[in-house]
């Protein structure tokens, strides 16, 4: 009996795990069997492999091989462990010996080439947290891979491994012309000052930027709302690197890495037709879905009265909690889910209630369901609250442009910086994340603002919920102002924009 091993790494969520993958070429019959794989994926894999062989010109070894993939508990997901597997059975039918350092992840296609997978940030993270790690990936998946702090080497084609080990094979193809060192072109991000007038909702925006506040803007059909949304990756405060990594990962986990770094913090807007696997992540192989991608950024939910009520409930947990746990009958795994929330909705169905009422179909039962459909708890997430109105003649008419992004963007990036250092015992980064223990210790109010919020509470007319979240947002208006801690305007601004917006409909 020959013997060879190599090792492989398994991506579940975003984590990985390390599996190391036994060949055994016996005597008897040729055959071909995995064990320790799912039962799809191992007649996949065992196809793959053995055209890949045939293609690179290894000749297949004429024996019983049987494949182990360990330990057998760790599931096992994806197509990247073609290349161990076809490594160590190179091995076993050479006297090559594969260093027990060496992880190896790609899938081979039918041509013998190594394709690019899912996960190899993921994977590199994991490798990285090894001593003496080497990394070997697809050629086209280098650049993510030298992300994480390991040694990288790249592969395009299976003869390259049957050459090191001095196997007959047929000549190494030549190198694709792959671009993977890692640039992507800077995304197009639409620019403040090509929106005219909506100065409530411009600077709803900026708050909302500056402290993490969740957005709900109302208004008719076509009014903009997307296009003040579609501004607000340009005027949100860079990522640090730590952030961007955890963005990248999630990104290459979903198989959708941009292929670098991105400062940009990423923003995600499903359609409300959108399955709840695909707002919430899921799947057999659980995969993050719009919420995960959107950690660290925003999730932009346009026409939020026409996600289904239930697809809304399952946003509550992982708002709540910060990520979320996906079940299986084997294992379970989580994916961050941090995100901004922004929505937007028309004032009825007909979306004509607020710039044309007497064109308006609806009747007040039908615009008050409209807006039931979101449910309380779901619009009580919402800490500004606003209404964006048609711009009036003498508006259009007026040749005045909007404030550039850049220029909002300072005042953010000040306003941020002031949380951050304040904020930073506690270890949050936002104004948004403040516990209502840090806001009852830390907020001392003038006075009239303090009677005030004692007022609301006193007569029932607000929880200490919507006060903390009021609190939150008057100390990011401080911030923005350069004020040490909120003023009575910071509070009553703080009100309005938390009680503006559908609550009349
Ligand atoms: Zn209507």
């Amino acid at each position: 009996m020959k013997l060879g091993i190599a090792h492989a790494v398994s991506i579940l969520g975003v984590e990985g795990h390390g599996v190391r993958i036994e060949v055994a070429l016996l005597r008897g019959l040729p055959a071909f069997t995995i064990v320790g794989l799912p039962d799809a994926a191992v007649s996949e894999s065992r196809e793959r492999i053995r055209a890949a062989f045939a293609a690179a010109g290894i000749s297949f070894p004429t024996a019983r091989v049987t494949v182990n993939l360990s330990p057998a508990d760790t599931p096992k997901s994806g197509t990247g462990f073609d290349l161990g597997i076809a490594v160590a059975i190179i091995s076993a039918m050479s006297s090559w010996r594969v260093s027990e350092n060496i992880t190896w992840i790609g899938e081979l296609g039918l041509d013998g080439s190594v394709r690019q997978v899912r996960g190899i940030l993921p994977a590199a993270l994991w490798a990285a947290r090894r001593p003496d790690a080497h990394l070997v990936v697809p050629y086209g998946s280098r650049g993510e891979a030298t992300l994480a702090q390991v040694h990288v080497s790249a592969l395009w084609h299976l003869s390259q491994v049957a050459q090191d080990a001095g196997v007959d094979c047929a000549g190494v193809p030549e190198r694709p012309e792959i671009d993977a060192t890692g640039t992507v072109p800077a995304p197009l991000i639409p620019d403040l000052e090509d929106v005219r007038g909506q100065e409530e909702a411009r600077r709803a925006l900026e708050i909302a930027a500056a402290g993490g506040h969740h957005l709900l803007m109302t208004g008719s059909a076509g009014i903009g709302k997307s296009m003040l949304v579609g501004c607000l990756p340009g005027i949100l405060p860079p990522l640090t690197t730590a952030e961007a990594v955890e963005v990248a990962t999630i990104a290459s986990a979903a198989g959708d890495f941009a292929g670098a770094l991105s400062r940009i913090p990423p923003m995600s807007t499903p359609h409300h037709t959108a399955s709840a696997i695909a707002l919430i992540g899921g799947g057999t192989n659980p995969r993050p879905g719009a919420i995960s991608r959107s950690h660290r950024g925003v999730l932009y939910l346009d026409e939020l009265p026409e996600f289904p009520r239930s697809v809304l409930q399952a946003l509550r947990q992982p708002m709540e909690e910060g990520y979320i746990d996906i079940h299986r009958a084997k294992h379970s795994v989580r994916f961050p889910s941090k995100f901004q929330l922004i929505g937007s909705a028309n004032p009825c169905r007909c979306g004509m209630f607020y710039e044309d009422s007497l064109q308006c179909t609806c009747s007040p039962r039908e615009r008050r369901d409209y807006f039931r459909r979101i449910g309380g708890p779901m619009l009580d997430r919402f800490d500004l609250n606003i209404v964006l109105h048609r711009l009036s003649r003498a508006q259009l008419a007026s040749p005045s442009i909007g404030e550039p992004s850049r220029l909002v963007a300072e005042r953010v990036y000040g306003a941020q910086e002031r949380m951050v250092s304040r904020l930073e015992s506690s270890g949050w980064t936002k104004n948004s994340e403040a516990s209502p223990a840090w806001l009852r210790d830390n907020t001392v109010l003038p006075d009239r603002a303090d009677d005030l919020i004692n007022n609301v509470l006193v007569t029932g007319q607000l929880s200490m919920r919507s006060v903390a979240k009021i609190l939150r947002v008057a100390w990011t208006l401080a911030d923005l102002a350069g004020r040490e801690s909120p003023a009575e305007e910071d509070i009553h601004e703080a009100f309005a924009l938390r009680s503006r917006g559908v609550s009349h409909v």
